[in-house]
């Protein structure tokens, strides 16, 4: 496996791939990661694994300094799984200092902001400028990249829609894959975020995928009002501290009644100081 650092050995790299694949991450990888990168090596000629916490997506209140970080043990992670490539990049690569102000010019570059409808609701309403940066260090690993298609967890169901939007918008000769949300045993969705619970606070967790568990069997049985299934779902996620636990469309519209194979229940939980996200596509 090829470990690049800079812009101009990832150009080099793509040189060589008839079809890669790009599987953008921010490192602690686990088996969610892994899915993706899978997904890519059975269907790229090459696959490419970027590693990089990016700063302009965390709000000041956020965990930018203590995201977990650990790069030999994720290119480890990385080889045993047989991709081509990682790109680990440091701050400057990506957001070159400004030659005019010498300061790094992260905060004061181009920008996407993303659609009203879609990207202020939700993940988007409680922190407002995520998806901005999630967008412009997309955008930017894309375009240095050029992959024919990029993976992304449902897991982050409102971010990937947004990606998916972005590249129609700009007419990105690239396809977005989707990728199935993968869970620990007990339920739990992976997220690197999860090393932060406690025993007790991952028991309180667990009542969300034990939520979205019930909501899929109640939709099952024919369950198709919101209004029922929203207030059913508060009733089950009383360990946890819950910012929404709602309906969207694909489109992220909201919805009266659940449209069977175009509606996706998302949810978002504090659980002590960590937040959690989980979503069912239905
Ligand atoms: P992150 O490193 O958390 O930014 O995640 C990188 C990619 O992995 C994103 O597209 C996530 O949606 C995806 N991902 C994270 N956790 C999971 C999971 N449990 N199942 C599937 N994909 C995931």
């Amino acid at each position: 496996m090829q470990v690049l650092h800079t812009k101009k050995e990832v150009r080099e790299f793509r040189q060589k791939c008839q079809t890669l694949g790009l599987v953008p991450t921010m490192g602690a990888l686990h088996n969610g990661h892994k899915s993706l990168m899978q997904e890519s090596l059975a269907n790229n000629s090459h696959t490419l694994v970027s590693i990089f916490v990016n700063p302009t997506q965390f709000s000041p209140n956020e965990d930018f300094s203590t995201y977990p970080r650990n790069l030999q043990k994720d290119l480890e992670f990385c080889e045993s799984i047989g991709v081509s490539a990682a790109f680990a990049p440091n701050i400057e690569e990506i957001y070159p200092l400004d030659s005019h102000t010498q300061s790094t010019s992260a905060r004061d570059e181009t920008t996407l902001n993303p659609p009203h409808t879609m990207g202020y609701i939700l993940e988007g309403f409680s922190r407002p400028s995520h998806f901005a940066g999630v967008l412009q260090v997309v955008l930017k690993l894309l375009c240095l990249t050029s992959p024919t298609r990029a993976y992304f967890g449902k897991k982050d169901a409102q971010q990937v829609l947004l990606i998916q939007k972005m590249v129609r918008d700009f007419f990105l000769p690239i396809e977005i894959v989707p990728c199935e949300i993968v869970r620990d045993t007990d339920g739990l969705a992976l997220s690197s975020r999860n090393v932060y619970l406690s025993k007790k606070e991952r028991e309180n967790a667990l009542c969300i995928p034990k939520c979205i568990n019930l909501i899929h069997s109640q939709i099952q049985n024919g369950v198709t009002n919101v209004g029922t299934l929203q207030a059913m779902a508060e009733q089950n996620l009383q360990e946890v501290k819950l910012e929404y636990a709602r309906f969207y469309s694909h489109t992220l519209q909201p919805l009266q009644e659940v449209q069977k194979g175009e509606s996706i229940f998302l949810i978002a939980a504090r659980v002590g100081k960590t937040r959690l996200i989980d979503n069912l596509w239905c």
